[in-house]
């Protein structure tokens, strides 16, 4: 089955974890895929048995100017945009608010929030132009619950539900859905990094600390969140705009069962 059969779409931060997975199942399911990421090696190598509906294109998400040329090779490329996945994103430095160092808060607010508003509003014309389509926003659990020691991401997936939800409103009349997918705890690179803070630099006690924090006791893995994405952006979620898709094994209800 080709969910996404002769759909254009343009994934950031696809070369690796979530906005890789996403790219190999879009590509699967039929779609053609602009690959944004700010890493040129990791990119290339990612990508190199994707196949030929791909195409990689190394862009800083933070960079307005940048974007508008990413979105117009898409255009160029593949005739025009449908999806836009704003995927790219970073944790940031951990630390209690006492301890906070404001230029991280900066750097995880611009690429994680203005990163994803500048995807939304690059990609959005394209697709006006097509005559709709739909934006899946990679957040996560972190934008209802209060992660301690990472104000920063925790404020910035905050802060893009309030954008999903004026993004829902004003482009509905373009017919364009906007959702969030929300994730627990994934096993990507990123999660090698939360893995060592939470360990105390040793990231199996890391590992499992977290896995305790869900129902379900296991990581949700990259391809199950692509999975997430596929839907939404298929003709299966015609009447999904406006909310936030959680995955994340039950994770915003606090610790799982011992
Ligand atoms: P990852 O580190 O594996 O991949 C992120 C990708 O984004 C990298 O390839 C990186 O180069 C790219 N990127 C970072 N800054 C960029 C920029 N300025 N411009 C372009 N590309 C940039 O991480 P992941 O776990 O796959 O995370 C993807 C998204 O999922 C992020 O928004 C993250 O917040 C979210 N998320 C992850 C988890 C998790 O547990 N891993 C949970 C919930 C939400």
């Amino acid at each position: 089955m080709t969910r996404l059969s002769g759909k254009v779409a343009v994934i950031t931060g696809a070369a690796s974890g979530i906005g890789l997975a996403a790219t190999k199942l879009f590509v699967e399911e039929g779609a053609s895929v602009l690959a944004l990421d700010v890493g040129a090696e990791a990119l290339q190598a990612a990508l190199a048995d994707v196949g030929t509906r791909v195409t990689p294109f190394v862009v800083d998400v933070t960079d307005e100017a940048q974007m508008r040329q990413a979105m117009a090779k898409a255009a160029e490329t593949y005739g025009g945009i449908d999806i836009a996945i704003p995927n790219a994103g970073i944790f940031g430095v951990q630390a209690p608010i006492l301890n906070a160092a404001i230029d991280n808060f900066d750097r995880v607010m611009r690429v994680n929030v203005t990163g994803v508003l500048i995807t939304i509003k690059c990609a959005a014309s394209h697709i006006i132009e097509r005559g709709g389509g739909c934006i899946v926003i990679t957040s996560s659990v972190g934008a209802i619950i209060g992660n301690p020691e990472a104000v920063a991401y925790t404020a910035s997936k905050h802060a893009l539900t309030g954008i999903m939800k004026v993004a829902a409103r004003e482009l509905a009349p373009h017919n364009i859905r906007v959702n969030t997918v929300n994730p627990g705890l994934v096993d990507t690179p990123m999660m090698r990094i939360v893995e060592k803070e939470v360990g105390l630099g040793d990231p199996m006690k890391g590992r499992e600390m977290l896995q305790k924090a869900t129902f379900l006791h296991r990581f949700v893995r990259p391809e199950e969140v692509a999975e997430l994405m596929v839907f939404l952006a298929s003709d299966a979620a015609i009447n999904c705009t406006g909310g936030m898709y959680m995955i994340d094994g039950g994770m915003q209800y606090g610790g799982g069962a011992e």
